[in-house]
């Protein structure tokens, strides 16, 4: 296998970092090193806000929402023709199975073309309270941007959530989560092939985030840093960027809760159940790692639930027939498993709880699928965000049983009601406190909906008009003509 070697891109330029160091990305299957990678520092932070800010100034982008819809547009043309190489990547550095990596691939192309439609769309108001008088209201870009990425869908959610930044007509300085960082530099190596671009207005550099990270959260001349990652990063950044009163948007974790009602569609509620929380192992903000459930259909649906994760095939990412990857580092793997050696103390475990090793899996870093039965409510498997293919079920026996149990953690990013009946599914939707509430479907996202958290689980939101909208300023240009 080939190690593929990835440096800082500055000013439109290709770098190595100030040190010359590079950090090496193994793959979560089988520890094979696949990717190399600038190790950045502050002196590469420096550098790249000093470019983005004047790029900012200087470059013809933030007046020119035309040439922003091109770039875009050709961006996402770019990427369609490298499907194939982008998904290869994906796939070996974050080990997610072909088949879900095709899908990342697709979604952001999806997310890339509406940035490019909504760069057009930039409109202000205006409003006069006498005959003498009126008052305009313009969108302005923010100014030097940085858009700090996950790994879990790290190409996805680098496009949902800070490319709308360029489209609204700031500079962007991107930071990919470590373990994926290639793959994310390979979408950013497109743009050498679209000269309509200009120098220093896209940048991108990667490194350790708790050098790099606080850097740009603390760095004067970044105007705004928006980050998809974990509660405590997103913690640390909104208190470093206090100091120089920047702009903060925040997509964190959640710890999602699909609740199923009686009348539930049996088959199609048994399937996103099973999908929603051991799909990319796991590692989805928005898993369903919660299912709630009326104790009358309890037996039944668990025993086929158990049936189903027992099914799954967990295997090499490359592998056509593997169904589920590894989670994405062996501290993460550690992690997941002291949680679930814990929770065999205090509550029920129907299946899986333990590292799986068949299926050649024994350099990587699986978990078997795993299912938990009735915990108490303010046990660590029900209030903290596990990240793994984790399940934890709480029976009810009313509707609002069903309802405090879906709201009773710190989270509020996402849930699901599953019920034919729409008195139910409007009742409980609307109790629920979570960004997104998905009826007798799970994890179903638009570009042209906003998705973003309730509660600890995030700032603002990302997709969506607001999604783009939070990437500028308002200036209220104020006209006497008495
Ligand atoms: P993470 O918080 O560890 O890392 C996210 C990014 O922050 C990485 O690029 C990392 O290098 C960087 N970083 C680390 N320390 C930093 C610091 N002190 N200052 C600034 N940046 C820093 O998260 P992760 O492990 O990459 O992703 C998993 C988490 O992300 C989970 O909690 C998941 O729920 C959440 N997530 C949320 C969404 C959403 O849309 N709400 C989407 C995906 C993932």
């Amino acid at each position: 296998m080939e190690i593929k070697r990835y440096q800082n891109y500055i000013g439109s330029s290709w770098k190595d970092s100030s040190n010359s160091r590079v950090v090496q990305i193994k793959s979560p299957c089988d520890g094979t090193v696949v990717s190399e990678i600038a190790d950045s520092n502050t002196d590469d932070v420096n550098e790249a806000v000093t470019e983005a800010k004047r790029a900012f100034y200087e470059e013809d982008w933030a007046f020119n929402p035309r040439l922003r819809a091109t770039v875009l547009s050709k961006w996402a043309i770019k990427m369609r023709e490298n499907f194939d190489m982008l998904v290869e990547r994906l796939s070996l550095e974050s080990g997610k199975p072909l088949n879900e990596a095709r899908i990342e691939i697709n979604n952001a192309i999806g997310y890339m073309e509406y940035s490019s439609a909504s760069a057009r769309t930039l409109y202000g108001t205006n409003t006069s309270v006498n005959e003498n008088s009126m008052n305009i209201m313009v969108r302005e870009p923010v100014g030097v941007v940085v858009g700090i990425e996950p790994w879990n869908y790290p190409i996805t959610l680098m496009v949902r959530d800070s490319i709308p930044a360029l489209a609204a007509g700031n500079s962007l300085i991107i930071k990919p989560a470590t373990q994926t960082s290639g793959v994310s530099m390979e979408v950013i190596k497109l743009l050498n092939d679209i000269p309509e671009l200009p120098k220093g207005i896209c940048n991108a550099i990667t490194g350790p985030g708790h050098i790099v990270g606080p850097a740009f959260s603390e760095h004067p001349d970044v105007d705004m840093v928006t980050m998809t990652g974990g509660l405590d990063t997103g913690k640390d950044i909104m208190r470093r960027a206090a100091g120089t009163m920047k702009k903060v948007s925040l997509e964190l974790g959640g710890k999602s809760a699909n609740v199923v009602f009686a009348d539930c569609d049996w088959q199609k509620a048994l399937t996103f159940c099973s999908q929603a929380i051991f799909s990319n192992a796991g590692q989805t903000c928005t898993a369903a790692s919660r299912l709630v459930i009326d104790e009358k259909i309890a037996d039944k649906f668990l025993a086929e639930l158990v049936e189903i994760a027992e099914n799954i095939k967990p295997g090499y990412c490359l592998d056509p027939e593997t169904t589920m990857g590894p989670v994405s580092s062996e501290s993460q793997m550690n992690k997941i498993l002291n949680y679930t050696e814990e929770a065999k103390e205090y509550s029920e475990c129907l299946t899986g709880g333990h590292r799986y090793l068949e299926n050649d899996c024994d350099q990587g870093y699986f978990i078997a699928p795993t299912i938990f039965l009735n915990p108490p409510v303010n046990s660590p498997i029900v209030q903290e965000e596990i990240f793994g293919p984790v399940l934890v079920v709480q029976t009810f026996k009313t509707e609002e049983k069903a309802v405090e149990l879906a709201n009773c953690t710190r989270y509020g990013l996402a849930s699901g009601v599953w019920s034919q009946d729409l008195n139910t599914v409007m009742r409980v939707s609307r109790k629920l406190r979570s960004g997104n509430v998905w009826v007798n479907s799970y994890n179903r996202f638009f570009p042209e909906c906003e998705t973003g958290g309730y509660k600890e689980s995030g700032s603002d939101r990302a997709s969506g008009i607001d999604g783009f909208l939070k990437y500028t300023e308002i200036k209220n240009i104020a006209m006497d003509y008495s």
